[in-house]
């Protein structure tokens, strides 16, 4: 069972910058507004997020790790109308089955923190032969989530991974995209035994100081907004976006997109756009675009891949052409 387990997990975090990207949105959903990353040999080693949210109730913790485990979803009607990132309660439980996982946490009602190891889903003692019981420590409120040992009992996947720069360069983007969506929420992150961080952002900065402070002013001071008005027709219920001036040139497109609050990837959508600046840039400039959707939870499939990273909607066609139309009318207008 445990092999099967761990194929299983695998398949749900692919490397470092996946569970990342799973303890971030957990962070986020649990209202947190400061999360800190924290890293050592691209993620592979050790993997530390600590955030200042809810925290976990102590009644929760031995079950935390158990498959379908989640606080998210009430009543199964809930699946179509899914407001927060997570809902399956596969993230954490996957992790522990690939990794040596420990969560400390505390709630503003809790006089202390709570400390736990987890592995094969299972909440384990700290040292052999003592109770694995939850330890009462000193804490913040909040939760910190460190990930050990990555795939330390999946070599093939160890071998797989690229280098711990490269993983540590997938890191900081996965924190950057996040940064600059989330407004209200400040982020850090940084390599563990350096002083300085390699990304800061405080909560509540505009979002052109937000794209500053993770993409540098060069891409920020040549941005400029798109405004596209809801269509309740085909679902779009907001739509926000920022594209650099198409004289701004850089080498490769950088794409930011989000949507209902999900980092995602939309081929079509992605596809679409590049058609459209192969057009309309100067050959050889590629822009920066930061595009964040909400599309009518309703319409939205989360569900296709374990990963959620490709998301399926009604209306896609629709929609992709009223944004690249707007997208289109936008750089129609700056290069005049
Ligand atoms: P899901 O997000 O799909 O519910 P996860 O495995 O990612 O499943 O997390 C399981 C549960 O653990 C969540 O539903 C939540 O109740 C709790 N949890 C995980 N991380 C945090 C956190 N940083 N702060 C508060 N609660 C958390
Ligand atoms: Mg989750």
């Amino acid at each position: 069972v445990s092999v099967v387990n761990r194929i299983a997990a695998g398949e749900i975090i692919i490397g470092p910058s996946n569970a990342l990207k799973e303890i971030l949105e957990n962070s986020i959903d649990a209202k947190s507004t400061s999360i800190e990353v924290l890293v050592k040999e691209g993620g592979l080693k050790q993997l530390q997020i600590t955030d200042n949210g809810n925290g976990i109730e102590k009644d929760d913790l031995p079950i935390l790790c158990e498959r379908f485990t989640t606080s998210k979803l009430e009543k199964f009607e809930d699946l179509d109308s899914i407001a927060t990132y997570g809902f399956r309660g596969e993230a954490l439980a996957s992790i522990s089955h690939i990794s040596h996982l420990t969560v400390t946490t505390k709630t503003n009602k809790s006089p202390c923190a709570w400390k736990c190891f987890y592995s094969d889903g299972k909440l384990i003692p700290m040292k052999p032969k003592t109770s694995s019981e939850p330890k009462a420590v000193a804490g913040k409120n909040g939760t910190q989530i460190l990930v050990e040992d990555l795939f330390y009992n999946v070599p093939s996947r160890l071998r797989a991974l690229r280098s711990a720069s490269e993983e540590f360069h997938k890191i900081l983007e996965v924190v950057g995209k996040y940064a600059i969506h989330t407004g209200h929420v400040g982020f850090s992150c940084k390599k563990f035994g350096e002083s300085y961080n390699s990304l800061t952002t405080r909560s509540d900065l505009p979002i052109k100081e937000r794209i500053r402070a993770v993409y540098g002013s060069a891409i920020a001071n040549e941005l400029v907004e798109i405004q596209v008005l809801p269509n309740e027709d085909i679902g779009l219920v907001q739509c926000f976006a920022q594209i650099t001036n198409p004289n701004y040139g850089q080498k490769k497109t950088t794409e930011v997109f989000f949507i209902n609050n999900r980092l995602v990837s939309c081929d079509p959508l992605k596809r679409a756009l590049n058609q459209l600046y192969s057009v309309f840039l100067p050959k050889g400039n590629k822009p920066f675009l930061y595009l964040a959707l909400e599309i009518n939870a309703k319409n939205v499939d989360v569900n296709v891949h374990p990963t959620k990273r490709e998301v399926r909607f009604l209306f896609e066609d629709e929609i992709i052409e009223y944004i690249v139309s707007i997208v289109q009318e936008k750089l129609t207008s700056l290069d005049s």
